[in-house]
This record gives C-alpha cells, structure tokens and sequence, in this order.
C-alpha cells in the first residue's frame, strides 16, 4: 500500500477517514463527505489511534498502521479465526481473543492482535479443556465458550472452574465416582520409620480402611499400587489418569527432626499467587476440617503446591499428611487401628461434603459413615 501522509487525498484517504469516524475519532458525518483529504484533523486522529495502540505516533498512516485500522472493525465473534500460515489474521478481535485466552490461563503469547501459532495452541488447549471441537478456529461455539466463562472467571482458572463444573454436573451421589486412593511410598520406599511404625504400611492400611467404606456406598475405589509396590509419582498420576479417576487421594505420614512438630495438613495444586485447583482446594479444606475436628490432631492448615503428583494428574488431587511419625502424640494415635477407622471416615465424609457442595449443614465432624449410607440410599430411591 501507498503510505499516506497529511496533504494525501484520494479514495484510499477515505477509507481512512471512514475507519476514523467508525473509532469515534473523527467526528461521524465527516467520513461521508468523500472528500478524501489527509488534512490536520486527519492526522490528529491518526495520532490519536498510534498512541492508543502503542504505534510509533507519527500521524502518517503506513502498513502497521493501516493494518491496525483495518483490524479494529473486528470484535470477537464477528468472524471466524484461525492460523492461516499463508496470510495471518490481525484485528482487534485476535487481540480480543488473545487477552481472554491469557486470562483464562493459556499461553498464547504476548497479544498482539496476530493470530499465530501459539494463539492457535492456547486456542487449542482451551477447546480441549472445555470439550470443544478441537480444531483450532474460533468460530462460534468457542466464542459463545469464552463469553459464558467470562463472568465466572474472575478468581480462578477456567480449566479450574471447569473441574468445579464436573462436580457440580456429577451430582451429590457417591455411587459410580471412581476414587485413585494413593498410599505414599511402598516397597523398599518406607517413608518415615519410626519405632518400627512404617509410613509406607501406615498409609496402605489407611487406604484400604478408606476403600472399603468407599465401595460400601456404591464408589469405585482404586489403589495406586499394590502393599509391596512403590511407583514413581508420575506412574501414579498415570494410573488415575488412565483410570479416568474422578478424584485422587495421597495418604502420607510426615516426619520431622523436631519430636514436638505434630499435625495433619492437606496439599492441593496452586501456585500460591492465585492459580488454584479450586476443587482440590475445597476438597483439602473438607479433608482437613473433618479430620481436625474428628481426630483432636493439630490442625496444619491446606496449602498449596506444584508438586509432580499435582501437575501429572488430570483429575483434581489432594495429598493429605496424617500426622508426624516422629511426634509422640501422633505417633500414638496412628498406631491405633480405631484411630484409622476415624481418619477413614473423616475423608470419606470430606468427599460426600465436595459432592454436596455445601449443601450440608451438618457440623464438621458430626456427618458419619452412617448417614453417608443413608443419604446415598435416599438419593437412590
Ligand atoms: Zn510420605
């Protein structure tokens, strides 16, 4: 294209003048007139746009200019959008795209109202995680995907929310969820020892108190390795992700040089600056509120971490660390076999509180293994 400077006139001027007054940046009737010249007003407007637009505010309309005119009579929606490597799409509603794609967590570069590679393979991951049509083109369904999302995004993650969703969606019923109960360590991989208390044998024998109260009502319960097997964090997170697991639960013991460090804490993924896995958050304050409440442990709060067994696994996951080994008190109440029947309980009722999302006013605590029983029979008839 010719670059077009003040004192320019001709057609090409008055599509510019038109672009300008559709921005409110000249004024309207103006860009009738056809007149078609580049005058002062013009190229005041034409500043006005550069700065706006972080251009070089020369007030001479050249390629990146004119293409950033062009681009801002889009807004998202209005066209499909896709990679075309031949001729790339720009206009206001790439850059749209892009900025909403960012918020949302995706990485789709730096918006530059460009579409390339990486806004079609954020565009991609965002189509996965919502079940869409993976097909890189923002058409209308992923349009209306983005627009549905937006008043609900604020605060977290889309791909978080959407877990959120599936809860929501699963309904309050524990019958047919499928649980990955991972017992920490195993094998030769003991975890803590203790005064012969093992973490590794401490954990299986909790998983399996959990399992079968989990099948009791109707779930299908899944341990991540068998008592003499210890995997690889990543080889569990595959287990649950082939497993199509609903929900993964890590029982661990802790450990500490200090005697008098004691507790239980819950772990879920974040990054601690707001990217959350909200039901893993929720589902680690279920945990540790029943657990608080029922055991008499310390309480050593949730929080949250970017550890292996959270990035790998698809399903939201929470790791739960009952209790110091090497703490007196706890080591006391581990060893009990009552005690675990109590930690087993606390997290299955923790679970039943996820899936009624709240709609349980029951005090922490009071909810039992019978009442789950019974409102899974309720829900039934
Ligand atoms: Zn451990």
């Amino acid at each position: 294209m010719r670059v077009l400077r003040r004192g320019d006139a001709g057609p090409e001027v008055a599509e510019i003048r038109s672009m300008l007054a559709a921005l409110d940046l000249l004024p309207n009737g103006d860009a009738s007139d056809g007149n078609g010249f580049f005058d002062a007003a013009v190229e005041h407007a034409v500043r006005a746009f550069q700065q706006r637009r972080g251009l070089i505010t020369d007030g001479i309309v050249g390629p990146a200019t004119y293409r950033a005119l062009r681009g801002s009579s889009y807004h998202l929606g209005s066209r499909p959008l896709a990679y075309l490597v031949s001729s790339p799409v720009h206009g206001d509603d790439v850059f749209a795209l892009q900025e909403r794609l960012t918020e949302l967590g995706y990485d789709a570069g730096r918006p530059d109202g460009g579409f390339g590679p990486q806004t079609e393979g954020a565009l991609r991951n965002f189509q996965r995680d919502y079940g869409l049509v993976v097909d890189g083109i923002c058409g209308p369904s992923t349009v209306r995907a983005l627009r549905q999302l937006s008043p609900r995004a604020r605060g977290g993650r889309p791909v978080f929310l959407r877990e959120q969703e599936q809860v929501r969606r699963a309904g309050p019923r524990l019958r047919g969820k499928r649980i990955v109960i991972d017992p920490g360590h195993g094998g030769a991989d003991s975890g803590v020892v203790v005064a012969g208390l093992r973490e590794a044998d401490i954990a299986w024998d909790l998983a399996r108190r959990l399992e079968g109260r989990m099948k009791a009502t109707g779930m299908e319960a899944l341990i991540s390795r068998g008592p003499t097997h210890s995997p690889s964090e990543t080889d569990r997170a595959r287990f649950a992700n082939d497993a199509g697991a609903d929900l993964f639960l890590s029982l661990h013991n802790d450990g500490n040089r200090s005697p008098y460090a004691q507790g239980v804490a819950s772990f879920h993924f974040g990054t601690g600056n707001g990217t959350t896995s909200t039901v893993g958050e929720l589902l680690a304050g279920y945990i540790q509120r029943e657990l608080a409440a029922r055991t008499g442990m310390l309480d050593c709060r949730t929080h949250p971490k970017t550890w292996e067994i959270f990035t790998r696994t698809r399903c939201p996951a929470v790791r739960v660390e009952i209790g110091y080994l090497t703490n007196p008190d706890d080591r006391r109440r581990l060893s009990d076999p009552a005690f675990r029947d109590v930690v087993a309980e606390g997290i299955l009722v923790a679970v039943k509180r996820l899936y009624l999302l709240g709609e349980n006013d029951q005090p922490t605590g009071t909810f039992t293994f019978a009442d789950v029983l019974a409102h899974e029979l309720a829900k039934a008839e």
